[in-house]
């Protein structure tokens, strides 16, 4: 697989130095890690690997099927795994195959089903303060349906936490914390990345992030605090000069004004390269900018090679700042991570 044109260098010290920096920032709350959505597109298995081997006890994933996929390895190093959307009919047989790992039960129906297969055992459970998602009313929880339920963690997730001075954050933070007691819960659990800048107020027990991990920056309080995990590199396969006056890709969005120099690059949307980076997204050749210039394709793009003189077998690196990227593009950082293609060659280091 040498051979791929283009590659996500992936960087383990930055993953485990985030996880580290948001381990402070939680305080005396334990710090877990959401691995959902194969580790925020950057392998589930291997951003497991690095976060146990650094300390992480608590990992949250979507689906069974992604606890299947990584289940042996937080098992293996006694940690608890978690799956957010609960539990289907059909994921009764996954949960036969996996007994320790717990489900986050969002509905009255699956507390049934969990009563009926693992009685006694404790679960997970969401609570809506809220955003609406998933999760059991407070009313449910004063009728009494969490009566008699083993519960380990009990959670709820903030709509607003990217916005600091929203006033949501400090409702659903006050709503979470008067069920303080109101469980059978030995824990409670309430910040994803942004909620751990809130202040030690959204921490509780057990804090959740995800994007931080990776490398997102969520929130102003995380900026200095978190690091760069994951960067797009890819090979030229073309330098040309384009003549003043031609036009560069399709639709011919981009027309050169002098002789430019460009450099056609093994890179494109079906990468995850995001189309609308087109005209907007940045390369470097060491620290000189090569912009993209015209419309991303699905396995191409150009760059303008004016401030460096690449050539055909060079590799240049992206952008790999989610901030700006986001910022030039406007996907969500989010999406930039978790739409990252299966065709790079992964390395880490
Ligand atoms: C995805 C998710 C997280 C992590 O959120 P980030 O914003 O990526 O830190 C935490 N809790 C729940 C319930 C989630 O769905």
């Amino acid at each position: 697989m040498s051979h791929r044109p283009n590659r996500l260098y992936l960087s383990s010290d930055a993953l485990v130095a985030n996880w580290r920096a948001l381990a402070r920032l939680s305080g005396t709350a334990a710090c877990g890690a959401a691995v959902k959505a194969d580790g925020y597109g950057l392998g589930a298995r291997a951003v497991v690997e690095r976060l146990l081997g650094a300390g992480c006890r608590d990992l949250f994933v979507a689906s069974w099927a992604e606890a299947e996929g990584v289940a042996d390895l937080a098992l293996a190093a006694g940690a608890s795994l978690a799956v957010l959307h609960g539990l289907r009919d059909a994921d009764l047989p996954a949960l036969a195959r996996l007994p320790g790992v717990r489900p986050v039960l969002s509905t009255a129906a699956q507390l049934v089903r969990w009563r009926g297969v693992a009685a006694g055992r404790a679960c997970d459970v969401m609570i809506d303060t809220g955003m609406n998602r998933l999760g059991i009313g407070r009313a449910e929880i004063a009728a009494g349906m969490l009566d008699g339920v083993a519960i380990d963690t009990v959670m709820s997730h903030l709509a607003c936490a990217d916005e600091p001075d929203h006033a949501m954050n400090e409702a659903q933070r006050a709503a979470f914390a008067a069920l303080t007691g109101r469980t059978s819960a030995r824990r409670m659990s309430l910040a994803n990345s942004a909620g751990i800048a809130l202040g030690a107020g959204y921490h509780f027990d057990l804090t959740r992030p995800g994007l931080a991990l990776y490398g997102g920056v969520p929130a102003p309080g995380l900026a200095g605090a978190i690091c760069p995990v994951a960067t797009i590199a890819a090979e030229v396969l073309q330098r040309r000069v384009v003549r003043a006056g031609d036009t560069v890709g399709y639709n011919a969005t981009w027309r050169a004004e002098v002789d430019t120099p460009v450099a056609i690059v093994n890179l494109g949307y079906a990468d995850g390269y995001r189309r609308a980076l087109s005209d907007r997204g940045c390369a470097f050749a060491g620290d000189a900018p090569l912009p993209v210039i015209g419309r991303v394709s699905m396995d191409l793009l150009a760059l303008d090679a004016t401030a460096a003189a690449v050539r055909e077998g060079d590799w240049v690196r992206f952008d790999d700042d989610l901030v700006h990227v986001a910022a030039a593009s406007g996907v969500s950082q989010y999406e930039l991570l978790t739409g990252l293609g299966q065709r790079f060659e992964r390395h880490w280091s």
